[in-house]
């Protein structure tokens, strides 16, 4: 079998890995540079709990996507020589009043019954863990067994064993079209007109997945939500835990760099970093640790996340042409997924059952009406 995977992020470097694994030849087609776009943007949260606000499909799907990392990270550092930072530090949800604090609790409470393993914290608590947290804090969640990854040296890490497993990456490669025969994919048109033949095809081009032409008839609208991280060079070891609070989050590096985030805008594909943006994030940050207002400056940078209306991914077959599997819509948790949608695609490819029940994912629910989830857009008021 022959495999063209269209998009050389995060996803597509590890749909890649595990396909090549299975002896599949595999040729990745990244229009621009490897592994440039939201996979290096991402602040590299491997958090369940973190992310997903309600349990439910989402919550199994995240909770399975940290098992399926805590699965290969020993194997992928081995086959790819990189160490992805796997951190173990767990995450610390702070609450700073009575609102956040009930909510906390109601997250607490649902995540007990889903068996996740939580723990209550007093303030005095919280700052024995995080002893550069605000002592503003009046409750927090400790999540012990939420964990963090250096996101590029990760999407590196795919690349390279994806490699040395045989794939094929080619920059430089604009996918425009599939080329299709009697509703069958055969292969892709690039832009300049040159065709790659291949017997499966994977859309894993992540916030311009729709710009694909041949699968219009999946009815599925991609669209970006930018993010925006203001970076920070502290010292290393400086934060135990990685941050959350309801308005940011604060996740540091091995190498001292602390990443400070997010906001969630519709700004169409506009990657720039904008002042409402870091304003916003740099309130949020310096509440969650006030002393980060003594730490340089380094950088900051804007990236955007695949989003889809019911912000879910969409994993599995197209259902208007044969042979084509979607790997798209990751929306804020594509890092998470990473592992475990390589492993799901690897297994549809070979004909095997996936370990989960895939049915709120598959490409074909967009097939009738799909409500419009919203997510809480960041205000940014300059
Ligand atoms: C600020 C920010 C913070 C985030 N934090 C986290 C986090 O902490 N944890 C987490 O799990 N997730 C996080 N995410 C989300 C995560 O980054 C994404 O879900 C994930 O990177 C998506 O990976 P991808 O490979 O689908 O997309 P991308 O990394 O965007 O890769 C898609 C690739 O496809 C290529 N491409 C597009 N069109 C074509 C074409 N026609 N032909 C060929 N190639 C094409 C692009 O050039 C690109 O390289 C964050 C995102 C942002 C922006």
């Amino acid at each position: 079998m022959k495999a063209l995977v269209i998009g050389g992020g995060i996803i597509g470097a590890s749909v890649a890995w595990r396909l090549a694994s299975e002896r599949v030849e595999v040729i990745v087609l990244e229009r621009a540079r490897l592994g440039r776009e939201a996979s290096w943007a991402a602040g590299g949260l491997i958090a369940p709990q973190g992310e997903a606000d309600r349990p439910g499909p989402f919550f199994d799907l995240c909770v399975k996507a940290k098992n399926a990392f805590d699965a290969i990270a020993e194997r992928l550092t081995r086959e790819s020589g990189i160490d992805p930072e796997y951190d173990t530090h767990g995450v610390l949800y702070a609450a700073f009043n009575e609102e956040e604090r009930a909510e906390l609790k109601a997250r607490g409470r649902w995540q007990r019954e889903a068996n996740a393993v939580v723990e209550e914290l007093d303030p005095r608590e919280a700052l024995r863990l995080a002893p550069s947290l605000s002592p503003r804090v009046v409750h927090a969640l400790y999540m012990p067994t939420n964990r963090r990854v250096e996101n590029r040296r990760l999407t590196q890490a795919y690349v390279n064993a994806a490699m040395r497993a045989g794939a094929d990456f080619r920059e430089g490669a604009a996918v425009e079209a599939l080329v299709t025969s009697g509703g069958r994919a055969t292969g892709v048109r690039l832009n300049d007109g040159a065709r790659v033949e291949g017997d499966l095809v994977v859309v894993a081009a992540g916030a311009w997945s729709g710009e694909i032409r041949g699968l219009e008839g999946d009815g599925i609208r991609f669209f970006p939500v930018r993010g925006q991280i203001l970076c920070f060079d502290a010292r290393p070891g400086i934060l135990g835990p990685s941050l959350f609070s309801a308005r940011g989050i604060l996740v540091p590096r091995r190498d001292g760099r602390l990443l400070a985030g997010s906001v969630f805008e519709e700004a169409g594909f506009d990657k720039s970093v904008t002042l409402g943006g870091m304003r916003h994030v740099a309130q949020a940050a310096a509440e969650l640790m006030p002393s980060l207002a003594e730490i340089p400056f380094r950088e900051a940078w804007a990236g955007l996340r695949p989003a889809t209306d019911d912000l879910l991914p969409v994993l599995g077959p197209s259902p208007t042409v044969a042979n084509v599997l979607y790997a798209s819509g990751h929306f804020r948790s594509g890092i998470m997924l990473s592992a475990l949608t390589g492993e799901i695609v690897a297994d549809l490819a070979m004909g095997r059952t996936p370990p989960l029940d895939l049915a709120p994912f598959l490409p074909e629910r967009f097939r009738s009406p799909v409500q419009r989830q919203r997510f809480k857009m960041t205000a940014l008021r300059v």
